[in-house]
């Protein structure tokens, strides 16, 4: 497939819908394009299936919306003791990081000010909380060069990082580190005439519309 015909637009979208609607066979029909069934279609596309991709609505419609898109490492299932499927997901996030998608995964930097609210005690708690974050890190093999450890800072280096924190009584920050993904739903709720192969759909296309569709060999 040439690169013009692989190139997501609305006339592609129009060609595509059209053809399956005639009844063009395909490997996999995904439903819903929240981030679970936007991956699936996305890897098997890649892996050369012929797919369509729909959703009732709109790419990211429903709760993935609203996520804050942080790539979790498993640190709330060790807070509830769920060591295995801890491990799992930091060795998942690690996955995501290094090999499935480096590219929409960037390093999050997170501070967390000790200031006269945060008593010393709960200070203690969120660095031991840190701190079995870290060790979940090694545990699953993910280099800190991937994901630096935590940090206790200095007020002027808590300053360097949040120059808007207030001063007055500050004790100094622990800076921690997570991954964001990258990607969100269209502005304005789908795709311009360039701009990609979902869109909202008319009233006419009703529901079941805002197919987009990866091709052997293409997507
Ligand atoms: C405020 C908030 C913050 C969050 N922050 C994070 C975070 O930082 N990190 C994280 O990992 N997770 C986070 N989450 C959780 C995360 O957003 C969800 O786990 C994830 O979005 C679920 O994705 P999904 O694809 O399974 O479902 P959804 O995103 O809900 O997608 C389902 C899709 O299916 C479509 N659909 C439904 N029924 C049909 C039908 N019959 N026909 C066609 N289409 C249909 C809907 O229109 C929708 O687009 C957060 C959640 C919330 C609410």
């Amino acid at each position: 497939m040439s690169k013009a015909d692989s190139a997501l637009n609305a006339a592609r979208r129009e060609r595509e819908i059209a053809e399956v609607s005639a009844g063009r066979v395909v490997d996999l029909v995904v439903v819903g394009l929240g981030v679970t069934g936007a991956g699936v279609a996305l890897d098997a596309a890649s892996r050369g299936l012929d797919v369509v991709a729909v959703d009732a609505h709109d790419v990211a419609f429903g709760t993935s919306r609203w996520s804050s898109k942080l790539v979790h490492g498993g640190l709330r299932y060790l807070a509830q003791g769920r060591l295995q499927l801890a491990h799992e997901s930091a060795v998942e996030r690690g996955i995501l990081m290094s090999t499935t998608a480096p590219h929409l995964a960037r390093p999050l930097p997170m501070l967390m000010p000790l200031l006269p609210m945060v008593s010393a005690t709960q200070a203690q708690l969120s660095r031991g909380g840190f701190v079995a974050g870290n060790l979940l890190r090694a545990c699953a093999r993910t280099p800190r060069k991937t994901l630096p450890g935590p940090r206790r800072l200095n007020v002027t280096e808590s300053l360097a990082v949040a120059s808007g924190l207030r001063r007055d009584r500050l004790r100094g920050g622990l800076l921690f580190w997570g991954r964001s993904a990258r990607g969100r739903r269209p502005a304005g709720g789908g795709a311009g005439p360039d701009g990609g192969g979902v869109r909202r759909p008319s009233a006419a296309e009703g529901q079941g519309a805002g197919a987009g569709r990866g091709r052997r060999g293409g997507a």
